[in-house]
């Protein structure tokens, strides 16, 4: 109970010291060398005198330095608060806030913005690494920052101390640190939700729920071997899947991280062919990009073992073609922030089923109850999924009425409607705030999405409800073409009509170059909704 999550990494360099734990850009890091530089920032942190508990924000694409502060901050006995790097002063202001950030590691590119974010409320420390510490960064690699609009060259007059992550590092000591926690109590990590569906909640993670979870999920890659694993970290670790799955996981297993400061599509699949990672956790748009990658079979894919697509749903279509490329096995799991996120996996050495999420990994429980009466379904019914395990949520930070709605006796609510089929398995149908009702009939946008899928020309869909006067609501479709194809909306109907019941077959069709996605690919079905009621102004 008193276990650190930082302790895998303690576990892991003490049984394998000369490993390569971090590769980034070609420069290799062994894991007694990242510890020594994890215990330097907990012992600078110690200090500047920071208190259990407080929050400490890392808002940095995936880069050593992040990874430093993230271990660092937990064995101080702080608590971490990852920020999006891609974040406007609005939502920075909003998140540091709301969660009581002290102080923030970030790098020079983005301190201003920062500044300006938080200048009604100073924060007391900004850590700041450059583009140039600790590893160089790969300038065309990074997020598109404009480094001008940003400021990088203009005076600042800042209201709080500036620090420099490279002096700190360098001027502290490396002795072994680590402050007391109770696991099961004390937080590891304020995690922020998506904000798919609005205002992002704090999710408060204690460190029994996140290696509960690491663990949970290595179950279910029991073959994967300890001290050999490669994986390509292409997820963003400042979100809850690419934490667990790729950073925490990784480590656990004193695997090696691969790391990518943002998902550059021809970067990707370089390194994949260069590098030759085992493991590659991502989400569907992901894959998509690679099977759809016009010179993919210039690369050589073959050292992929194992994917797992998660966040949103996989299309089987897609499933298919990337495991003919790769060869290796592309499985789906479930999750969300909430339980740290992972829930559900196929299993990937035995049975599995393309279009399920899998079954709950171990020592999870899953029911598909009334959303309303909480009361359990009988067998194959649609209801909300709910779920229990040592991976879920302590509850939401400052907001005990979302905590009692979405936690029940133990159980929490997932806002997701799903059915489990006479083998156990779990099909997530779409969120209930998604589910689009016209004319009196439910309709899962998923459903109608894999239709347009096995369009051969259709590269992404999305459906979303529009208000429509007769029938309360309907169908519309989102559609990027895949290049160089001229599909029509004569066509996409008639091809859903042979597919779909009649009440489905979405009525409006809208072309697009893009989708707007989250950062880890997912479609914001809120943001075309959103859109389709201004016009509507
Ligand atoms: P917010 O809760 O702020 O709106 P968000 O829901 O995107 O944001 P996350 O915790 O990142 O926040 O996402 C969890 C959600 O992602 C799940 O509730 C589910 O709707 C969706 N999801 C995750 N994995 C899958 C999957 N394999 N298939 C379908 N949906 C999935």
């Amino acid at each position: 109970p008193n276990q650190n999550l930082a302790k895998f990494l303690v576990d892991s360099a003490a049984a394998y010291p000369d490993h390569t734990v971090l590769d980034f850009m070609g420069k290799e890091i062994s894991y007694s060398s990242l510890l020594k530089s994890v215990y330097r920032f907990a012992n600078a942190l110690l200090r500047l005198g920071i208190r259990k508990g407080e929050r400490v924000a890392i808002m940095l694409p995936n880069c050593p330095q992040g990874i430093i502060a993230y271990y660092g901050t937990l064995l101080a006995g702080g608590v971490v608060v990852m920020t999006n790097p891609l974040y406007v002063p609005r939502e920075i202001e909003h998140q540091l806030t709301d969660a009581g950030v002290r102080m923030i590691i970030t790098m020079d590119a983005l301190v201003n913005r920062v500044n300006k974010a938080m200048e009604k409320h100073p924060l007391e420390y900004t850590i700041v690494t450059g583009m140039q510490d600790y590893l160089p960064f790969p300038k065309n690699l990074l997020y598109p920052i404009k480094a001008k609009k940003d400021g990088m060259s203009a005076k600042v007059i800042y209201s709080h101390k500036v620090l420099s992550f490279k002096k700190m590092i360098a001027q502290s000591s490396e002795e072994p640190c680590e402050v007391k926690i109770n696991a099961l109590e004390d937080i590891a990590l304020i995690q922020y939700t998506g904000g798919t569906t609005g205002f992002a909640k704090g999710v408060m993670l204690t460190h029994m729920n996140l290696i509960s979870n690491t663990i949970q999920a290595q179950l279910w890659f029991y073959k994967a071997k300890i001290g050999e694993e490669s994986y390509l970290a292409a997820l963003p670790f400042f979100h809850v899947f690419g934490l667990t799955v790729l950073l925490n996981q990784a480590i656990y297993i004193a695997g090696k991280l691969i790391l990518l400061p943002r998902f550059e599509i021809n970067q990707v699949l370089k390194t994949i062919d260069e590098q030759k990672p085992t493991i590659f956790p991502g989400a569907p748009t992901m894959y998509i990009a690679i099977i759809n990658h016009a010179e993919v079979q210039k690369y050589d894919l073959s050292s992929i073992e194992i994917c797992v697509s998660g966040a949103a749903p996989l299309p089987i279509e897609v499933q298919e073609k990337f495991e003919s490329i790769s060869g290796g096995k592309l499985i789906e799991g479930y999750g969300l922030t909430e339980a740290s996120p992972v829930t559900h996996v196929n299993n990937i050495w035995e049975k599995r089923k393309s279009g399920s999420v899998g079954i709950p990994v171990p020592d999870t429980e899953a029911r598909i109850v009334n959303a309303l009466t909480g009361e359990e379904l009988p067998l194959g019914e649609i209801g909300e999924l709910v779920v229990r395990g040592p991976q879920v949520m302590k509850g939401y930070w400052n907001r005990p009425e979302d905590t009692a709605a979405s936690l029940r006796d133990g159980w929490l609510f997932t806002g997701d409607l799903a059915r489990m089929d006479e083998d156990g398995f779990f099909f997530i149908l779409d969120r209930r705030k998604d589910l689009i009702i016209a004319g009196g009939y439910n309709i899962y946008p998923r459903e109608v999405e894999e239709v347009l899928f096995e369009h051969p020309n259709v590269e992404e869909a999305v459906v979303a409800g529009i208000v429509d006067p007769y029938r309360g609501e309907s169908v519309k479709a989102y559609i990027v073409l895949k290049k160089g194809c001229t599909t029509t909306e004569a066509d996409l109907k008639s091809f859903c009509k042979e597919r779909l019941a009649v009440y489905k077959v979405p009525k409006v069709y809208e072309f697009r170059e893009t989708l707007p996605k989250t950062l880890v690919g997912k479609v914001l079905r809120r943001k075309l909704i959103d859109e389709e009621a201004e016009k509507l102004v």
